[in-house]
């Protein structure tokens, strides 16, 4: 995948992983609010979705990750693991 200039963008969850330590904000404001800076595939496969909740809109993401962003598909099972690597102590 060549790098186009003028736009920086970045898979949805390595942005989570960069952005999502702190402690503050609700846990779908922490990716919703990274959203906008995300590569186009991981907008369309994690639309914005309030109603929907914390686990789905992660288990998305990782699905998206094995599926789009060459994540070891065996990581896949592990949604709590996935979740403490992004979001470190501060995840539910
Ligand atoms: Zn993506």
């Amino acid at each position: 995948m060549a790098g186009r200039p003028g736009k920086l963008t970045s898979n949805l969850s390595y942005l989570c992983w960069l952005h999502g330590k702190g402690e503050c904000e609700k846990d779908l404001d922490k990716v919703f609010g990274l959203w906008a800076l995300a590569s186009g595939c991981c907008q369309e496969a994690i639309p914005v979705d309030y109603s929907s909740t914390y686990e789905e809109v992660l288990g998305k993401l990782l699905a998206h990750d094995v599926a789009a962003h060459g994540i070891p598909a065996e990581n896949a099972g592990d949604l709590d693991a996935f979740k403490r690597q992004l979001f470190g102590r501060y995840g539910p």
